[in-house]
């Protein structure tokens, strides 16, 4: 049975406590996943990293990690890239002492190269040092995964993501379904059809381990020439993807699904995300089409429509 986990990237607005104790507040909520933010910087000590672990695992909420947005594995500067790769190094042995199931990442930026297959070269080879220190440590539990970026200058279109995860062994998507709207400017994620396709195509050249869960960010976002500006909340009318668009693709191709929250209003999105797959589900005319109708989302909880705020 197909199983979709939502939860706020970072810790929940709404939550004024320690960190070890946002699991406790999330599955209070109705939620049941949390990226943790590492976007600064990894600064979390080992005790307190497992502390979480322990919390996440005790109330059945999926831990993954975002790794410091200063990353660039395809900088032609070698302290740049050894840098980065010491901080996606971090991001993994952070997540290794938390339980994280995967450390997502912005791979780089082209810039530099002649070609953008080169940069994405770059980044595998930079990331086949990452795994040999990963492997030498033991660090050997998360997922590292690659995220599809909203600028059109940062290697992480969806064949990049594939590209680098055909190439590295604990290597698993994540996919932002608003950068990859951001990064067509608007004219991608419209329809299911347009997420199905990217599914597909996943599972097809990495096989299913890849959506099961594919890891998912989510918000609104707005776009200029280069892509993304930024993210918005969907409520926010003018702003695409539309969530129900990517919520009936993931129940048609029936794969599991971790979905964060990246909307200014984290938690109370993820919640909003659910009661709308929820009213999807109830849809009897869509069900017929779904090949798997037993979908969970979010199980035992009664989130939805409390959750609005
Ligand atoms: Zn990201």
């Amino acid at each position: 049975m197909p199983r979709i986990r939502f939860g706020p990237a970072g810790k929940p607005l709404s939550f004024k406590g320690p960190m070890e104790k946002v699991p406790e507040y999330l599955s209070k909520i109705g939620l049941d996943a949390l990226e943790y933010e590492a976007v600064r910087g990894v600064r979390i000590s080992e005790e307190k990293a497992r502390k979480l672990g322990e919390e996440a695992a005790k109330y059945d909420v999926l831990l993954s990690m975002h790794a410091p947005y200063y990353i660039n594995l395809a900088s032609k500067e070698k302290e740049k890239a050894e840098a980065s790769r010491r901080r996606l190094f971090e991001a993994v042995r952070a997540s290794h002492w938390m339980n994280a199931y995967a450390v997502v990442f912005h791979p780089g930026y082209y810039k530099g190269w002649s070609s953008r297959s080169d940069a994405v070269k770059e980044v595998i080879r930079q990331l086949k040092l990452l795994e040999e220190d990963v492997d030498s440590h033991g660090y050997t539990g998360p997922w590292i995964a690659p995220e599809t970026t909203g600028k059109d200058s940062q290697v992480g279109s969806v064949d990049d993501v594939i590209e680098i995860c055909s190439n590295i062994e604990r290597c698993r998507p994540a996919v932002d379904w608003a950068h990859l709207h951001a990064r067509s400017q608007g004219r991608e994620i419209l329809s299911i059809d347009d997420v199905i396709r990217v599914i597909d195509k996943i599972e097809k050249e990495l096989g299913s381990y890849a959506v099961k869960p594919l890891h998912t960010h989510f918000s609104k976002i707005e776009y200029g020439k280069g892509g993304e500006k930024m993210h918005h909340t969907l409520k926010e009318e003018e702003y695409g993807p539309d969530w129900i668009v990517v919520c009936k693709a993931y129940i048609m191709t029936g794969i599991d699904g971790v979905i964060i929250s990246e909307s200014p209003i984290l938690e109370e999105d993820a919640l909003y995300m659910i009661e709308l797959c929820r009213e999807v589900l109830e849809d009897g005319s869509f069900m017929a089409k779904a090949p798997s109708p037993k979908v969970t989302i979010s199980p035992g909880k009664s989130a939805g429509r409390q959750g609005k705020r």
